[in-house]
């Protein structure tokens, strides 16, 4: 549990801002605040993206994780319960991993060099009649982390003639994307995935000159360029 404790000047406005929450999830998370303008030096807020849920009659841990598409076992872990039968009205469980709604990607490398960009049409493409690059190569080192861009489910893996191993994601409002080239994979379909959490190494499977992530991005089946939507800031191109 991420906790930040409250220092003079300090308003919860700020203390979301640099937490990347809302101050109304704060204020969920921390109900001892009861006016998010009244907040006292030395108080522990907690401000990690986990939700609060307040479990009422009848419900069991297995629903509560269907409901928040979390695995129950990961809520049982993250609360520390050994037993999942033994919940009970009232109880306050987190539900761990990013909940918050919407499509807010994170860079899905640890290098932050754009290779090729969407819609590059270079020699390659037009002698194979493609028409031009149909996603965003960036740049990662052989067997470095690739991080899934938002939260979502694993809806394929395998092996692609063009694409290699690769992972294909469901995310949210209506967003997929596809991330090749892969050494190795780490996840498998029907997998919860979370904002950030590496599903894959980088590689150079199938039809790639170099280890690198080529990412499709696609919203309601419709391509779209990934750099519409992925933090650039701090980004390069080669
Ligand atoms: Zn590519």
């Amino acid at each position: 549990m991420k906790t930040y404790l409250v220092k003079e000047g300090d308003t919860l406005g700020e203390i979301a801002e640099a937490y990347n929450v809302s101050v109304e999830h704060l204020l969920s998370q921390n109900l001892g605040i009861k006016d998010p303008d009244i907040i006292k030096v030395g108080m522990i807020i907690f401000v990690g993206n986990e939700l609060l849920h307040t479990v009422v009659e009848g419900e069991s841990l297995s629903q509560i994780g269907a409901f928040y598409r979390v695995p129950w076992r990961d809520i049982a872990d993250f609360n520390g319960i050994d037993d999942p039968d033994l919940i009970h009205v009232g109880q306050r469980l987190y539900i761990p991993g990013e909940i918050a709604t919407g499509f807010h990607p994170v860079w899905p490398t640890d290098y932050k060099t754009i290779t090729q960009r969407y819609g590059a049409n270079p020699d390659w493409a037009a002698y194979r009649r493609l028409g031009g690059h149909e996603g965003t190569d960036i740049r990662a080192r052989y067997g470095t982390p690739i991080y899934a861009i938002e939260r979502g489910t694993v809806t394929s893996t395998g092996n692609h003639p063009a694409y290699g191993n690769y992972v294909r994601i469901q995310h949210p409002e209506g967003f997929s994307a596809v991330y090749a080239h892969a050494s190795e994979l780490l996840v498998k379909r029907g997998d919860i995935v979370t904002r950030g959490q590496e599903i894959m190494k980088a590689g150079s499977t199938g039809n790639s000159s170099g280890p690198h992530l080529h990412l499709t991005l696609m919203k309601n089946k419709e391509r779209v360029n990934p750099e519409e939507y992925l933090p650039l800031d701090g980004v390069d191109y080669l």
